[in-house]
């Protein structure tokens, strides 16, 4: 049976029944995928009992529109986490997250800086504030994240070292549809063409790729190459792309050893980000 609460008494309650269980969490925004799906499934392996948030956090979003446009559908995502032995669902309204008075939020800082954190400025702050809530309500002995957000899963390790969170962070790889592209609840907004289009993101990321194979470790040249991709995309446009220490996120001039390859792209005004790590 899969208990489905909006209130954080409600979610403490249930948790608490059976204190000797371990717990998996995995926060999400809903309209859930594969992507979110194999978190789960991962969760379900690692612990006796799994719980999954699905909150649209408000306070992460740095354009209304986007909040706005944000797809939700949560009577599928329930018949979904049913299906993957999900125990515990919270879907909080806002008003309960953020409650009148409201006014303590995490910022991490140099991680939290670079990439997502420049184009999208306040993105950190309301995510760590989400998930550190999230790691409250629940107490989780395991939360899963996707490597598809690769500077979220660094801010979130960095948040829960710097704060003492007693949890194990677990960082899954990204699921990809059939020809590549990243799975996103975001690529429900495209149309069939900008679908496509999409596609220009992980190939600038396999063209990359490809050169260090192949030799270069110029990081600029591997810049460049992606860059060339997405201009070749029409209606593509370039938000960022990144070559970067994996662990700090400052932007390489050489690759010696591990590199993010990143990016963020516009594709009829929805921003599409992916990654791959290069070891
Ligand atoms: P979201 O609902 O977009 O906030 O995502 C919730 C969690 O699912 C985050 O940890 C994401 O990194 C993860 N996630 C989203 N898309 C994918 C994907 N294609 N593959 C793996 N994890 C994903």
């Amino acid at each position: 049976m899969m208990n489905v609460f909006q209130e954080i008494e409600d979610i403490r309650r249930h948790r608490w029944k059976e204190p000797h269980q371990s717990w998996g969490v995995v926060p999400t925004m809903g309209f859930l995928h594969e992507g979110h799906l194999s978190l789960v499934r991962r969760a379900r392996q690692e612990n006796d009992r799994v719980g999954v948030s699905i909150f649209v956090n408000p306070i992460q979003f740095n354009n209304p529109q986007d909040l706005k446009n944000y797809p939700v559908d949560l009577e599928r995502d329930l018949t979904l986490l049913r299906a993957e032995g999900v125990d515990l669902v919270w879907t909080p309204a806002p008003e309960v997250v953020y409650p009148p008075g409201f006014q303590t939020y995490v910022e991490v800082e140099q991680a939290a800086q670079p990439l997502e954190g420049e184009h999208r400025p306040g993105h950190f702050r309301g995510v760590a504030t989400v998930v550190a809530k999230i790691f409250n309500v629940f107490q989780p002995h395991r939360a899963y994240f996707g490597q598809k957000d690769a500077q979220q899963a660094v801010v979130v390790q960095r948040m829960v070292k710097d704060l003492n969170f007693n949890l194990e962070i677990v960082v899954c790889p990204t699921v990809r549809e059939p020809d590549g592209l990243a799975m996103s609840s975001r690529n429900a907004r495209l149309s069939s063409e900008g679908r496509k289009r999409a596609l220009c993101l992980y190939q600038a990321l396999r063209t990359a790729q490809q050169a260090i194979s192949a030799g270069e470790r110029d990081a600029e040249q591997l810049r460049e190459l992606m860059r060339r991709v997405i201009q070749q995309t029409p209606g593509a446009e370039i938000d960022y792309v990144s070559v970067a220490d994996p662990l700090t996120l400052k932007e390489l001039e050489q690759i010696s050893r591990q590199a993010l390859l990143s990016l963020a792209v516009l594709i009829e005004g929805v921003r599409l980000i992916d990654n791959v790590l290069i070891r």
